[in-house]
């Protein structure tokens, strides 16, 4: 029985696994799940802030059981790396607890695109689509432009900054400075490769963005997915787009064709990665990079 015989595994937040990362920053492990996020939970004196909700009413009311046994704390703020479904999905459930602060080209794209995408991860298979059963797509209470600073007290302070366009048009991320935490949504993940999910991505903005989190210097790098470490992850998911980009524009200068190039490129690198997940977005990233070409 090879791998790929295997049904993966439910995508249910854990429960009870939730660990500190830093003073007062705790993260709700995805256990490398597909289609489960790592969930960020920061708590001050003053306010907690959630980051990401997981995928569905049922797992936002995991994550809200998790807050829960951290802190009965009544102000709470819950944000998005990004309006993906598995990372946003579970709003409906946490905006009881608290507003919901996104930015503004987040809350746009989930107005354009939100339902298409609950459509097609339905079409995922039975597992996905009872995550999705009962989803409402909600409406975010805070709007920002640019950047918002949410002060949780006693020195614990969050700046949301919009990033995107990226991995989606909408990508944010959230730096504590005291404690150099860093969320980073799908532009990081840990021995996954990036995901490129449709031709709203912006591959090479994608590596000055990741230049730019470099230059923040965190200590710890919640990525999307796969465990939180330290900042080598950003330098990782940068070289890998880099050597993307500098392979597509040498193939095309030897004058091959966008499908031979692919076919070629994308078995270079599945060798190259062979330790890393999600290999199915190796084609998605050549076809990025190819399209800047024609751009
Ligand atoms: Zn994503």
């Amino acid at each position: 029985m090879s791998n790929a015989d295997v049904a993966p595994p439910a995508p249910v937040i854990p429960r009870g696994a939730t660990t500190q990362v830093a003073d007062g920053v705790h993260v709700i492990p995805d256990h490398r799940i597909p289609l489960v996020p790592n969930v960020g939970i920061v708590e001050g004196p003053d306010g907690v802030l959630v980051v990401d909700t997981a995928m569905g009413p049922a797992n936002g009311e995991r994550v809200l059981a998790e807050l829960r046994e951290l802190t009965e704390q009544p102000r709470v703020l819950v944000t998005l790396t990004h309006f993906h479904p598995e990372h946003g999905f579970g709003a409906q459930v946490l905006k009881r607890a608290g507003a919901l602060v996104y930015n503004r080209a987040q809350a746009q794209e989930l107005a354009d695109k939100g339902e298409e995408y609950v459509a097609m991860f339905r079409g995922f298979g039975p597992a996905v689509a009872e995550q999705l059963e009962g989803v409402e797509l909600v409406r975010p209470d805070v709007v920002y432009d640019g950047r918002a600073t949410i002060d949780l007290g006693g020195g614990t302070v969050a700046e949301l900054t919009e990033q995107g366009p990226a991995h989606t048009r909408g990508d944010q991320v959230i730096f504590l400075p005291r404690q150099r935490v860093l969320f980073a949504g799908d532009l990081v993940e840990n021995r996954l490769l990036p995901i490129v999910p449709d031709g709203d991505v912006c591959a090479s903005r994608w590596i000055e963005v990741l230049e730019g989190l470099e230059r923040l210097a965190p200590e710890i790098v919640v990525p999307g997915h796969g465990e939180p470490a330290g900042t080598e992850l950003i330098a990782e998911a940068r070289d890998y787009l880099v050597e993307v980009r500098r392979r597509v524009g040498e193939l095309r200068a030897d004058g091959l064709p966008d499908d031979a190039l692919t076919a070629a490129l994308e078995r270079e690198l599945a060798g190259r990665y062979a330790g890393w997940g999600s290999h199915e977005w190796i084609a998605p990233a050549i076809g990025a990079f190819l399209g800047e070409l024609e751009g």
